[in-house]
């Protein structure tokens, strides 16, 4: 079965074409400024190893989808000969609520608690919603899956869910910590598991998926049991611009004395904050790296500030789970940045977590434990498409 994954952005969308008897990926690209001068398709075909830039006007996502059908099925660059080879698409879908705790077939009323779960990602669910209803148009009778980034998170315990507000703000508004990047911390849970050669059940796992955006989830026999991200993915860990958790107060404060508006101060946090906000000089840890070691003491702070957020949450971690048997490292900061795996762990030696510095040195899949520490230390690429091509191809087999 070839199963079509799309992740559609406002004026984006990537894709990817995998082929799951064999679990390759056999072309990927981009859609760049749909509904803009100047559009764009970026196309790979993996299998032959040749690239493919077409340039050519798309109004819309549905002119997007019929793009990459295009290049899919084209006769010099394509992988497939027509579009029935595509057995069902898998759609990432950011929120999916309280409504949904696993992947799910889209149908009407999948598509209603969609457009309920709209005000919680305002940025985000409105062009994955759009991508969906493009494929149905073009490719009517495929099934297509919603693969939410908040689904692995729905098995938290409600006292790691609720915020302490009143508690008619849950019920009329729905507040309380959804938490990102579900798919992630799925795969590279499921990954450490083979890895440690024990079922899932059986272990602890605390899974950092640290990129541009960071969040670290506890994984409790298979289940996420907490994570850092909350409401919106602003809270938790030191990220590139994004502040991580502060006092709420200070929300109020800087509004005050800044003089900036719920839009203002939302933009200073998301946008203006993180190791950007406190470096001055990129969110990019390459830069800042490359910055401390010129000596630029606000780029070692920052990156000491990300480091200290994400060793906190270890520590809290394995305490909320009473113990942790594996801890993983994947997305670009956790599978790259050799110096920020090694400053978190460092210390933590009392609770079992040690790694080898000379392992920790090489990139990609690895075992990076230190022989003889009790708790497993591994880094692992996140592949997010493949686990939404899996869930798709789960829920759509035979059906
Ligand atoms: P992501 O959001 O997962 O794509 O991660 C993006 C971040 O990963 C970038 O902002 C970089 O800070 C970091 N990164 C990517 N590649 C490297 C690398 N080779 N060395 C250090 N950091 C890297």
């Amino acid at each position: 079965m070839k199963v079509l994954v799309i992740n559609a952005g406002s004026s984006s969308l990537k894709y990817q074409l995998i082929d799951m008897d064999t679990m390759t990926v056999m072309a990927k690209g981009l859609c760049e400024r749909i509904g803009i001068d100047g559009s764009n398709l970026q196309h790979k075909n993996l299998i032959k190893n040749v690239e493919e830039k077409i340039e050519k006007p798309m109004n819309d996502h549905s002119d997007a989808i019929r793009m990459v059908i295009d290049a899919l099925v084209d006769t010099e660059y394509g992988v497939i000969a027509s579009m029935d080879e595509i057995g069902a698409v898998g759609h990432r879908v950011v929120h999916g609520g309280e409504y949904f705790s696993d992947s799910v077939i889209i149908n009407d009323d999948v598509k209603k608690a969609l457009d309920l779960c709209t005000p919680l990602a305002p940025l985000h669910n409105p062009p994955n919603i759009i991508g969906i209803e493009a494929c149905e148009k073009i490719m009517p009778g495929v099934k297509q899956v919603g693969v939410f980034d908040t689904a692995f998170h729905q098995t938290m315990p409600k006292e790691a869910y609720m915020y302490a507000i009143p508690y008619e703000y849950y019920e009329k508004y729905k507040i309380r910590k959804y938490g990102f990047h579900g798919t992630s911390h799925k795969f590279v849970a499921g990954e450490a598991a083979k890895m440690a050669g024990k079922p899932i059940e059986e272990l602890k796992i605390i899974t950092c998926h640290l990129g541009n955006g960071s969040s670290v989830t506890a994984v409790d026999g298979g289940k996420s049991v907490d994570t850092s991200m909350g409401f919106t993915p602003l809270d938790g860990v030191v990220m590139g611009t994004r502040s991580g958790s502060i006092d709420p107060a200070v929300v109020t404060y800087l509004m005050n004395v800044e003089n900036l508006d719920a839009k203002g101060v939302d933009n200073v946090l998301n946008k203006k904050s993180g190791v950007f906000g406190i470096s001055g000089i990129s969110s990019d840890f390459r830069d800042l790296i490359k910055g401390s070691e010129e000596g630029n003491e606000r780029a070692q702070i920052a990156l000491d500030m990300f480091n200290y957020s994400v060793k906190k949450l270890i520590g809290a971690y394995a305490a909320a789970m009473g113990g942790v048997d594996v801890v993983v490292f994947t997305a670009g900061v956790g599978e790259n940045t050799v110096s920020a795996r090694s400053e978190i762990c460092k210390g933590l030696e009392f609770m079992g977590i040690a790694i080898d510095e000379e392992a920790n040195k090489s990139r990609g899949l690895k075992d990076i434990t230190k022989p003889g520490a009790k708790v497993k230390t591994f880094v692992i690429p996140t592949n997010e498409e493949l686990m939404i091509a899996v869930d798709t191809k789960r829920l759509t087999e035979g059906k």
